[in-house]
Order: C-alpha cells, then structure tokens, then sequence
C-alpha cells in the first residue's frame, strides 16, 4: 500500500521519497510481545528499538507507514521544544523540566545517528536551523533563547545584520538564531526508512490495518482489525494527533492546528547561490509562523498556519507567493509544483503527554515539535518496558482541552483571514 491518493496530505514527500517496505493488512491472529499502534515516528523508532533488544513487536497502521504528521511535516529536525528551556523548567519543574531539555537536547543527535546507522535515504542535512526575528520583539525572544540555550552548554549563535542576512539570503531579519545541533531531512523517506530499519530488525509492520478495538485478554491486551488480532503483554499507542475513533482520549486533549506547505520547482544555480546557501532550515518568530527550507534538489518549501481547502486555499497560496516576493526577491517569478498539508496536534500548556492506561502506553502532543521528540519518545517508551527506564515526562491523567474545536476553528479560520489580509513574514 502507498500513501493515500489525496494529492494534498503529503505532496513534495510523496514525489521525492524512496518506496516503502511492502507490508500486507493484518490478517487473522497473531501474537506478540510488544503491539504498536501506528506507524509514525513515535510507533517505529519504538519498533525499532524493541526489535533491536530482541523483543517481537507487530505494528498495525491504519493507512500507510507515515501517513500522519511524520510523512507531512517541514522536516526541521530541531533541538528541545518550541518553549524556551526556562520556560519548560518553569512549567514542569527542575527535575522533570531540566531532564526532558537534556534528552530533547540530544534528539536531532539521535536522529541523525538512525539515519547513519542504517542507511536511511532521506536527504540528511545537518548544518543547523535558523530561526529567524521578526522586529525587535523578535530579536528580544532569540536573545532569551541563545541565552537559555547557551547557559545549557548548546552550540547556539545569535547571528545579526550582515551575518544573518548572508545566512538566509535576504535582509528581512535582524537577526536569527543559528543551532548547530539541528538539521533537516526529508520526512516521510525519514518515516519509510526507520520502517524498513525496525522490519530488518524483526519487526512485522502492517499497513491498512486500523484498530477498531482494545481489550484485556487475561494478563494480556488484544487489539482487533477488521480482518484479525494481534495479542500482546503490552500496547503502546502512537497514534498523537491523528487518533481516530479508538483512544479518542488522546485526540481530545489536543487542539488540531493546521499547517500547509508549498513546494517551488528546482530553483536556478543563481537563486540557490544566496539563498540559504548552507541549506539550513529556517522559521520565524511570528505568532502564525513562518517556514522555508530547500529539498536536495534545490526546491524551495515555504510553509505556515493553515488548511489548504475551501476559500482559504487562494489566499494562503497569494500569500506565499506576496511573501517571497518580498522577503526573497531574488527568486523572480515562481509556481508551486507542489501543495499539502496536515494537522499538527497542540496541548493547553505546549508540553507532550505521557500517558499509561493499564499495559497501554503512550506519549502525544508534541506542538509541531516531533521529528527529534517522536525519535526519542518512542525509544523512551521502549526503554521503559524493556528497563523499567522512566520516559523523560511525568505520568499525567487525560484532560479533555476546553474550547477544542472553537481553538480549531479559530486557528484555521484566523490563519485564513489573517493570510489574505496581508499577514507577513
Ligand atoms: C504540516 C506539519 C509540519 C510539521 N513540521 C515539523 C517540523 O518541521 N519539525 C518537527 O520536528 N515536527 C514537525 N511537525 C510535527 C511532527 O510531524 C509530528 O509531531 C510527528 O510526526 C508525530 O509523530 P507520531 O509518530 O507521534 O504521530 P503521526 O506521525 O501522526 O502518526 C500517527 C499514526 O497513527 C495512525 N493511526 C491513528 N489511529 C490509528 C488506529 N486506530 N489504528 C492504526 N493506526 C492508527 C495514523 O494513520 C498515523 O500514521 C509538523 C507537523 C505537521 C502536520
């Protein structure tokens, strides 16, 4: 099975990644020490994690291995959260907080060495990210973040005027905060390669295979499909902001916000000569931001807040085509070849969940932030019940968020109004 034929749910990605592994639908019974519930980074980095210390582990996906956020997102593969390390620390308190900045610190680390380790062609670049000031309120919030990150021992640089000008080949920014420890990929080929990496390693992954039903089976869970089981010690849920009817929990206490991205044709060798000339990510300080990257053949991928459907559509593309103009005139004329979106899934407090239901476990609500957290929250969960290793998040109760879907439509219809309006870089 590929992804699914919406020409909008994964678009460049889908064009420039290399096949999936061939899996077939769950049929009939099956068993299992460890079954894993959807095939985004979370599900599959534990899978690959579990099957590596010799544990059988069976993942069933609903759709297609990336189908979620894994397969559509901008491929910023960053450090830490979007909260400010202080911030975090603030939220969660020292122990917690200080412990999850540590291991999220590491995260595009860890990314990159599954990336190395096993081959995985999914255009690794890792020369850094550029998070880019929008006026002096933004260059106030880059410098509390260089400082935080700095007095943590991170290889972070506030860039200013001419540097950070040079660095993203315009001059819309008076500053931009460069962190050597990110990078970028491709990301559903980044998905496809942990998936092939966790089925090398013993994992059976089955696609077009939603779970419909979780129920206790003597000491252990078994999970249904329409067309078989899979019974297991334990379950971890990886289904975070694309939880279907099952574990409608975990979707509650997240506010979907939508995000698109369009992707250019190859640019020419002149355009690509200053435009973000080391190939680093980029994003910036806006409220509804902002992000743009190139692909490894030069296509330029300008993104932010919104869904691409009904009137907004027009608007978010005039404005993508409005804001390169002016922040990127260098470029000229441009078409986009490509057009997709998803839905990231947002918490009340911008921190991830961890959540354990009897022997159902589970981590979700990432805020945007969750190639390098998905990485490390699955090898987490994976520790945990191989080690008894505690995940780097407190064990919290399901709250419903207030206001859900009046937060949805405010982000969706707000982005739309305010992208059609004018809103800028
Ligand atoms: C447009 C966009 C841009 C983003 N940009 C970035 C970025 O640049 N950098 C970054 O770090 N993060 C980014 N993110 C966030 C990141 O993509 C996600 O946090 C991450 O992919 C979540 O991974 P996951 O494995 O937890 O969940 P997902 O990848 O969403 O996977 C969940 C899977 O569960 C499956 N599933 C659901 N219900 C069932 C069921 N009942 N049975 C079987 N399977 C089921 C789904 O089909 C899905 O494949 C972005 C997200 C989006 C949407």
């Amino acid at each position: 099975m590929t992804v699914d034929r919406d020409p909008l749910s994964h678009g460049l990605w889908a064009a420039s990644a290399p096949p999936a592994p061939k899996t077939v639908p769950l049929i009939g019974d099956t068993r299992a020490d460890i079954a894993i519930v959807g095939a985004g980074y979370t599900g599959l980095s534990a899978a690959l994690h579990l099957a590596e210390a010799g544990a059988s582990v069976v993942v069933l996906e609903a759709a297609s291995i990336g189908y979620g956020g894994s397969g559509r997102n901008v491929g910023l593969v960053n450090a830490g959260l979007w909260l400010p390390p202080d911030e975090v620390v603030r939220r969660m308190g020292a122990d917690h907080g200080e412990r999850l900045i540590g291991a999220l610190g590491e995260g595009p680390s860890l990314v990159f060495e599954r990336i190395g380790r096993h081959g995985i062609a999914c255009e690794p670049v890792r020369t850094g990210t550029l998070h880019c000031a929008v006026g002096r309120g933004g260059e106030r919030d880059l410098e509390r973040r260089h400082a935080q990150w700095a007095a943590r021992g991170a290889p972070v640089r506030l860039l200013r005027g001419e540097e950070a000008c040079a660095a993203i080949g315009s001059d819309a920014y008076g500053a931009a905060l460069l962190d050597a420890r990110a990078g970028t990929i491709q990301p559903l080929a980044y998905a496809r390669g942990l998936a092939a990496a966790a089925i090398a390693a013993g994992a059976v992954i089955h696609e077009a295979s939603p779970v419909t039903a979780c129920a206790k089976r003597g000491p252990h869970m078994r999970l249904a499909t329409a067309s078989g089981t899979v019974t297991a010690e334990h379950v971890i849920c990886a289904t975070n902001a694309y939880t279907g009817g099952l574990w409608s929990e975990v979707r509650t206490e997240l506010a979907g916000l939508p995000y698109f991205n369009l992707a250019t044709a190859p640019l020419s060798e002149d355009a690509l000569g200053s435009i973000l000339p080391r190939k680093q990510g980029a994003w910036d300080t806006r409220q509804i931001l902002s992000s743009f990257r190139l692909d490894a053949a030069g296509r330029l991928v300008v993104g932010s807040v919104g869904a691409l459907r009904g009137a907004a559509k027009a608007a978010h593309r005039n404005w993508a085509r409005r804001t390169l103009a002016r922040i990127l005139p260098q470029l000229g004329a441009i078409d986009f070849e490509y057009e997709w979106y998803g839905t990231i899934g947002m918490t009340t407090d911008a921190l991830p969940r961890f959540h354990r239901m009897g022997r159902v476990l589970g981590i979700s609500g990432y805020n945007g932030r969750g190639i390098a957290p998905g990485t490390v929250f699955g090898r987490a969960l994976a520790r945990y019940l191989l080690h008894g290793e505690a995940p780097p998040l407190p064990e919290t109760p399901f709250a419903r968020m207030p206001l859900r879907r009046v937060r949805e439509q405010v982000y969706e219809h707000g982005a739309g109004i305010a992208h059609a309006l004018g809103e800028r870089f």
